[in-house]
C-alpha cells in the first residue's frame, strides 16, 4: 500500500517547489528534499471528496446503505488505485523501467476515470424538491431544447443510453466547447467510449453497485428514479465553467 512517504519518494520536483514545501510538515519536507534525486516527477495525492448530504439524504429514491457502501467503499477504492498507479509510474520513470507500462495505463485510466466520474456523481444531486428533481430552467434548459429538441427527447435518449451500457458503465450528459454543443454518451467501465473532447456536466452510475441493492436486476427503475434527484442547479454551473469565449 502507498504511504506519505511513497508519494514524496517519487516527487523529484519538490526541491524546487518551494511552495508546494511550504503546505507540509517540516518532517516531510525533509523527507522530500532527502528522496527528492529520485526524478520520477511530482505526484498528486487524490483524496476523497466529503459528500456533500447525509448517506440518507437521497431517500427513497436511492438508499442510505447504497450511498454509504458506493461512496466510503468503491469511490474509496478508486482513489487509492488512482494514488497507487500514479505512484508505480513515478517509480517507473526514475528508474526507466516501463516493463509494466500497459498495465499500469490501464489502471491510471480506470481508477483515475472512476474518480473523477464519482466525484461528479455525488455533486450533481441533491435531495428531492429540495435542489433535486424538476427540470431544469434558464440557460441550461435553453441548451437541452436547442440541442435535443425537448427535454423530453434528451431524457428519453439519457435514460436509453444509461439502461442499454453494456455491463458496468455510466450515461453521461457532456459538453463540447468546439462547437458549443451538450451531447449523450455511454461509458463502459469508467473510462471506455470517450471522443475526448466532450467533458461530463452529469453522470449516472450504472454499474450495480450503485443501484443493486434496492433495484436488484430492475436498471431501468432505478434509472427512473434517480431523475428525482438531479440536482440542475450544479449541472448549469458544470456547464458554464467549461464554455470558453467564441472567437
Ligand atoms: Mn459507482
Amino acid at each position: 500500500m502507498a504511504t506519505r512517504r511513497d508519494f514524496l519518494r517519487v516527487a523529484g520536483g519538490l526541491t524546487a517547489g518551494t511552495t508546494l514545501m511550504g503546505t507540509m510538515g517540516t518532517a516531510l519536507a525533509a523527507d522530500a528534499a532527502a528522496a527528492a534525486e529520485g526524478s520520477g516527477g511530482a505526484v498528486t495525492e487524490h483524496k476523497l471528496p466529503e459528500l456533500p448530504y447525509a448517506y440518507d439524504a437521497l431517500e427513497p429514491h436511492i438508499d442510505a446503505k447504497t450511498m454509504e457502501l458506493h461512496h466510503d467503499k468503491h469511490h474509496a477504492a478508486y482513489v487509492k488505485g488512482l494514488n497507487e498507479a500514479e505512484t508505480a509510474l513515478a517509480k517507473a520513470r526514475a528508474a526507466n523501467d516501463f516493463a509494466a507500462i500497459q498495465a499500469l495505463s490501464k489502471k491510471a485510466a480506470f481508477h483515475g476515470g472512476g474518480h473523477a466520474l464519482h466525484s461528479l456523481f455525488w455533486k450533481i444531486m441533491a435531495p428531492a424538491g429540495k435542489g433535486g428533481g424538476g427540470e431544469p430552467a434558464g440557460e441550461l434548459a435553453d441548451r437541452i431544447k436547442r440541442d435535443f429538441g425537448s427535454f423530453a427527447a434528451f431524457k428519453g435518449q439519457f435514460s436509453a443510453a444509461a439502461a442499454a451500457v453494456e455491463g458496468s458503465g455510466w450515461a453521461l450528459l457532456t459538453y463540447r466547447p468546439e462547437d458549443d454543443r451538450l451531447l449523450v454518451l455511454q461509458v463502459e467501465n469508467h473510462q471506455k467510449l470517450s471522443p475526448w473532447n466532450a467533458s461530463p456536466v452529469l453522470c449516472l452510475d450504472v454499474w450495480e453497485h450503485a443501484y443493486y441493492l434496492k433495484y436488484q436486476n430492475k436498471r431501468a427503475d432505478y434509472v427512473e428514479a434517480w431523475w428525482n434527484v438531479v440536482n440542475w442547479a450544479q449541472v448549469q454551473k458544470n456547464t458554464e465553467v467549461l464554455q470558453r469565449p467564441r472567437v
